[in-house]
């Protein structure tokens, strides 16, 4: 079972909006090689997962899956950010919907000219589980064998290819927002391609200097590099509470990158950065609160809450 964190996996640098940008990233969030796509391939291989004598690599798997949902949640939020406000649409948050901003533009009418009109139809301001041209996320992505070694492989390409994109994504747009979450996603993704490469490496592969996938300059992007000298392209977090992953016994060694680096599975958690709620958004309906429901909602939000011990908590 999981548990969630009220925390984001990393910062999400402020900028303006960017709906081009936006559209860009949808396709690292459920794209055929989006962290949808990894998020669910790595849950259903550790579902599906058989041979007891294997459980570090199903932990390793199960950690790595666990990640991919802070991806999810990382780079989703990173779209509606882009997407929040139009970038000519000067309205204060108050004005009614039928008097916009000062010098006659519309609030949505960045929809018309950024090729995002089905986008800002179906999910406004928001994320959609759709690829950069708007087809829809599908199961079929999923690659799940069974086959231990086939599916760790397959795992390496995923990885490989999410960060072959995102570097692309990162050549597209200057915008600090989108960079910031691009950066990161192309540092883990190396992580997860070292720790999937070590576990080949323990059934018997050598990698020579293959690793890592693709050979880029993406140290030279500078986001990037701050967070390689932090060395998160060597560190594979647990997300285990109680204490029982072995993943330890995969991610241990020089990295197979050849970075001279050494991979440390010492880690519950990356520290996390604080996370908000999105303002409303009366030109697109959201949350739609007239005085009536506003009312009701505030009622709600002012309630007190029964006390609750704190049960669980993440392990120091
Ligand atoms: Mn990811
Ligand atoms: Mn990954």
């Amino acid at each position: 079972m999981y548990f969630h964190v009220q925390e984001f996996i990393n910062e999400i640098a402020a900028d303006e909006p960017d709906p081009a940008a936006a559209n860009a990233l949808q396709e690292g969030l459920g794209g055929q090689f989006g962290e949808m796509r990894t998020m669910m391939q790595y849950l259903f291989q550790s579902i599906n997962f058989r041979g007891p004598d294997g459980k570090p690599y199903k932990d390793l798997i199960q950690g790595i899956g666990t990640e991919e949902i802070s991806h999810v949640e990382l780079i989703g939020t990173t779209i509606a950010r882009l997407l929040d406000g139009s970038p000519r649409y000067q309205g204060k948050p108050a004005d009614p919907v039928d008097k916009p901003g000062s010098g006659g533009a519309v609030p949505l009418n960045i929809a018309l000219s950024e090729g995002n009109i089905h986008h800002y139809l179906v999910g406004a301001q928001g994320a959609l589980p759709v690829d950069a041209v708007g087809n829809p996320w599908m199961g079929s992505y999923v690659y799940n064998s069974g086959n231990l070694v086939l599916d760790l492989l397959y795992n390496l390409m995923l990885e490989s290819t999410g960060r072959l994109q995102k570097c692309r994504l990162y050549e597209m747009t200057d915008n600090k927002t989108a960079r910031s979450t691009i950066s990161y996603l192309i540092v883990r993704d190396q992580a997860h391609e070292n720790a999937y490469a070590k576990a080949l490496e323990t059934l018997g592969v050598n990698w020579r200097t293959s690793l890592p996938i693709p050979k880029t300059n993406a140290e030279s992007f500078p986001e990037v590099k701050r967070l390689l000298e932090m060395g998160l392209q060597s560190k594979i977090y647990s997300f285990d509470l109680t204490g029982q992953s072995q993943a330890g016994k995969i991610v241990q060694g020089m990295s197979p990158s050849g970075d001279g680096t050494h991979l440390d599975a010492s880690e519950q958690t990356p520290a996390g950065a604080p996370m908000t709620i999105a303002p409303e958004r009366p030109e697109e309906f959201s949350p739609g609160a007239d005085a009536d429901l506003r009312a009701l909602i505030e009622a709600t939000a002012a309630m007190e809450m029964a006390d609750i011990d704190a049960t669980f908590g993440r392990m120091k």
